[in-house]
């Protein structure tokens, strides 16, 4: 074996599962606004204000093909955090009472509530909308925006008994339709396709932390199903995220064993074990494809150097290294069976390669040899894109690696089309 070394110095990324909610920040940052002069709160940040102004738009011109003559939402029942700051909470009144919508009821938090003054959009504008701006750029604060609207329109069309988990899904895929419709009118941020990994990469890192069960009543779902539903809205449209309400989406679809959210193993542990499973899982699938076995995959694969596996565990989680495996055993079956390694088809069929190792490895459950995989290790597993090498491809990329990812994941290696 060879080591192929890697560039570490990439790995300034966030630390990751601060997210939650709809959502939920950490950082103290970002300018308060409003506009006080005459009481009316209005959105004073631009860049926020324009990408209101273009979900607005998106659901004026969209919201027929539901059957719903879309309202917009009144402006001044968009309140940010930095209003309910500087001018005390806001009324949100209902038929039984009242709430008052505190500051504090939306730190780090964005969401939609029905009162009797209006359909209100909560959002945090001094912590979680600066925090995704800094990650994911606008793209980021736009899909946040977007699956808002989502539930907006949900309100709009009553469907108060959806779950939550159904709620949240479609609302991802709200945002997805609404991706598609900015990237193809050319709204900024998505004029720039390299908005388009950010804004994908976004929706893994808000989901929701790895205890939340799927039934749970705050459910958003895991990051495999957050990108799934975001990818079939920008795929599909919002007539096809509208038929979840009569044909739910397969949430966790792979099938994870109940309660397997075991948290990281310690690094050494997790190097070895998941070295040995992801070079196992890979002879055999060379075997199938080409008759090669483990000795001639050992011959071939550059294994990452462990500086790279180690940032990547700090920053990821223990199954960022399995998937790193899994790409280099991935280009090293590629090799053996005479496909191509470079450029973009073989980084998407690697993409596969590594999600047909989740789908075995998923399948094994507990008696896979690193132990049960959680859906927190397949959001570990995507999020390996955020430093890849393979983002030193066209920008877009990396929305089209996770789409192929997740089908090797769903149907396993065939669908890889390996040697073909
Ligand atoms: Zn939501």
């Amino acid at each position: 074996m060879t080591t192929l070394g890697r560039r570490a110095a990439l790995l300034v990324i966030p630390l990751l599962g601060l997210l939650v909610g709809c959502g939920a920040g950490d950082l103290l940052s970002g300018d308060p606004s409003g506009d006080e002069a005459d009481g009316t709160p209005v959105v004073a940040d631009q860049r926020l204000a324009a990408a209101i102004g273009d979900v607005e738009e998106f659901w004026q011109e969209e919201a027929g093909a539901l059957g719903l003559d879309y309202e917009p939402v009144d402006p001044n029942r968009v309140l940010l955090r930095s209003e309910l700051v500087d001018l005390g909470p806001a009324d949100c009144s209902f038929d039984d009472g009242t709430d008052d919508l505190t500051a504090e009821s939306v730190a780090d938090n964005a969401y939609v509530i029905s009162c009797d003054e209006g359909e209100t959009v909560v959002l945090d504008d001094i912590g979680y909308i600066p925090d995704l701006r800094a990650r994911y750029g606008e793209a980021g604060v736009a899909v946040l925006l977007a699956h808002e609207w989502g539930h907006v329109v949900q309100n709009q069309l009553e469907l108060y008994e959806q779950s939550s988990i159904l709620a949240e899904q479609q609302a991802d895929c709200y945002s997805g339709a609404y991706i598609a419709w900015a990237e193809s009118t050319g709204r900024e941020p998505f004029d720039d396709p390299e908005s388009l990994d950010d804004a994908i990469l976004s929706t893994i890192e808000t989901a929701d932390e790895l205890e939340t069960e799927a039934s749970d009543e705050e459910a958003h779902g895991n990051g495999f199903d957050r990108v799934r539903a975001t990818q079939e809205g920008y795929d599909r449209g919002v007539e096809f995220c509208r038929s979840y309400d009569d044909q739910p989406p397969p949430v966790t679809q792979i099938g994870f064993a109940a309660g397997d959210t075991s948290g990281n193993l310690p690094f050494e542990r997790a190097d070895d074990e998941l070295l040995d499973e992801v070079s196992a899982y890979f002879a055999g699938v060379a075997e199938s494809a080409g008759g090669a076995g483990s000795a001639e995959l050992a011959e071939v694969v550059e294994l990452p150097d462990e500086a790279f596996l180690r940032d990547l565990y700090d920053v990821i989680g223990d199954n960022a290294i399995g998937a790193e495996y899994a790409l280099a055993y991935g280009r090293a079956v590629q090799e053996l069976v005479g496909d191509p390694t470079e450029g973009e088809g073989p980084a998407l069929q690697r993409a596969c390669l590594m999600g047909s190792w989740l789908h075995a490895a998923i399948e094994q459950g507990p008696d896979a040899p690193a132990g049960p995989l959680s859906p927190g290790d397949v959001d570990e597993a995507m999020l390996v894109y955020l430093v890849s090498p393979e983002l030193e491809g066209r920008p877009g990329l990396v929305f089209e690696l996770l789409a192929s990812l997740r089908l090797g994941t769903v149907e396993g290696v065939d669908v890889c089309a390996l040697g073909r």
